[in-house]
């Protein structure tokens, strides 16, 4: 604890594992033994860097570029750059850490790292982004590589990033290879790529919702955030008949008591995507109204998915969701819940599944985007999504194997911590103290 003393986050998403893993432990001593716990929890390396580039006006701008390789043991490091103010290193120690744990329950072979840096592309032109990406991966590329880690997009970072940045390692190394997923189909992405983390966590809720003989037709949702994982969330609810009244950004909500369908998503796609706006511009269009620097969380529902950020779903929110009637929670986000919103989800015994099992779809299809540029393929939209959907399950059932409490109460959590441990852990003993 000492040692990683400044930076919280990472801390909270070991404790929060360690509190499944330790008991765990116990029955099982040689987890103990070869102090898999505390070696799981220290990088096998952080790599710090300067990122200079030149903005519109011809001045210098200075970032700090990072990438964490938290653990290799069952693959190449694999998980995503983020671009957002925040971010600093132990932000991105917390989520190569949870990575590592998801990547493990998707059954695929990889290991977990992030990165990213504290550039906001938000009010940046394409061309500085341009420039900033190239600066970012005339560093990146002698620490990456398709069969040594292999990062993805995250906040901040997707299609037009990764176009640039891909641009900038295939100009360096003079290879065209699997070195980022989330590229664009044309030149080697993964069709259902973007779609993945959001169709997968409503898939995941309606594996939970199935324990209990229920379905997503009918249910009212809420959504927090309105980027890649929001969007296409938002796009399978609609599609399975659920009804999503809210969505948000940094500067707040829009609720929408009718629901926000089809064409209305479409609006905020291009609106998002395209005109790269403020969600606030929803209420405006369609005359409902917009919540000034507030969370979705008192909206009344029978879901939630908080898909924005760490940390965006307190105690009390949780209390209000739960007062409010709201039954099931799937995080699109990681860690979007705080360590008291997790005690009152497991106090009331309502589903709640963590972002490690319910937003692994993204990596899952990520991995499937590394086999295909392996096999120089390209695999049908209804093949990948019906393996999204297999992969999907596949978690859940281990997450009810390890999770299971009674009859009537599986804690997700605690299987999804014990299920990703397990492999890694195991994984690790067997190739010796390195
Ligand atoms: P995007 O950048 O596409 O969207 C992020 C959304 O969250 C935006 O609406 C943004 O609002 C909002 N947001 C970001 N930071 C904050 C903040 N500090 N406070 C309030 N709102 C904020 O990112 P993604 O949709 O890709 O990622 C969302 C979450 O899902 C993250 O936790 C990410 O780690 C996780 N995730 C993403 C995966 C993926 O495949 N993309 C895979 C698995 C997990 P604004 O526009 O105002 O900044």
């Amino acid at each position: 604890e000492l040692r990683n003393a400044n930076e919280p986050e990472f801390l909270q998403s070991v404790f929060e594992v360690a509190e499944s893993i330790i008991p765990f432990a116990e029955e099982h001593p040689k987890y103990k033994k070869h102090k898999i716990l505390e070696r799981i929890a220290e990088p096998e390396r952080a790599i710090i860097f300067r990122v200079p580039w030149l903005n519109d006006e011809g001045e210098v701008e200075i970032n700090r570029g990072f990438r964490v390789q938290m653990n290799s043991a069952i693959g190449p490091y694999k998980g995503g750059l983020r671009f957002h103010p925040s971010v600093n290193l132990g932000v991105l120690k917390f989520l190569a850490f949870e990575q590592v744990f998801k990547n493990s329950l998707t059954g695929l072979p990889m290991g977990g790292g992030k990165g990213g840096s504290d550039f906001n592309p938000r009010d940046k032109s394409d061309n500085e982004v341009m420039k900033f990406c190239q600066s970012f991966m005339t560093e990146l590329y002698r620490h990456v590589g398709p069969d040594i880690d292999v990062p993805a997009g995250d906040i901040g970072v997707g299609a037009r990033e990764i176009g640039f940045m891909f641009g900038q390692y295939k100009r360096i190394k003079g290879e065209f290879t699997g070195v980022l997923t989330g590229k664009g189909h044309e030149w080697g992405g993964s069709l259902i790529r973007p779609e993945a983390t959001g169709y997968g966590v409503v898939y995941f809720a309606q594996q939970m919702l199935h324990t209990r003989g229920d379905s997503m037709e009918g249910k009212t949702v809420i959504i927090s955030g309105s980027g890649n994982v929001a969007q296409y969330t938002a796009e399978k609810c609609i599609e399975v008949g659920a009804t999503v009244l809210t969505m948000s950004d940094s500067e707040g909500y829009i609720y929408d008591p009718a629901g926000i369908d089809k064409e209305k998503l479409a609006y905020i796609m291009e609106l998002k995507n395209v005109r790269r706006g403020r969600i606030r511009e929803y209420a405006l269009k369609y005359g409902c109204e917009f919540f000034e620097g507030q969370k979705p969380w008192n909206v009344k529902c029978d879901v939630a998915f908080p898909n924005a950020t760490q940390n965006e779903l307190d105690g009390i929110d949780a209390q209000t969701l739960v007062d409010n009637g709201c039954f099931c929670v799937a995080e699109g986000a990681n860690m979007p819940s705080t360590p008291e919103a997790i005690h009152v989800f497991e106090q009331t015994r309502i589903l709640y599944a963590p972002g490690k099992a319910a937003n692994a779809g993204g990596v899952a299809v990520s991995g499937l985007e590394m086999s295909q540029n392996s096999l120089r393929y390209s695999w049908s939209r209804e093949k990948i999504d019906s393996k999204l959907k297999l992969i999907i399950e596949q978690i859940h059932h281990v997450c009810v194997k390890y999770g299971r409490i009674d009859k009537d109460y599986i804690n997700y959590e605690k299987g999804a911590n014990i299920a990703g441990f397990v492999k890694v852990a195991d994984a690790m003993i067997a190739q010796g103290v390195v």
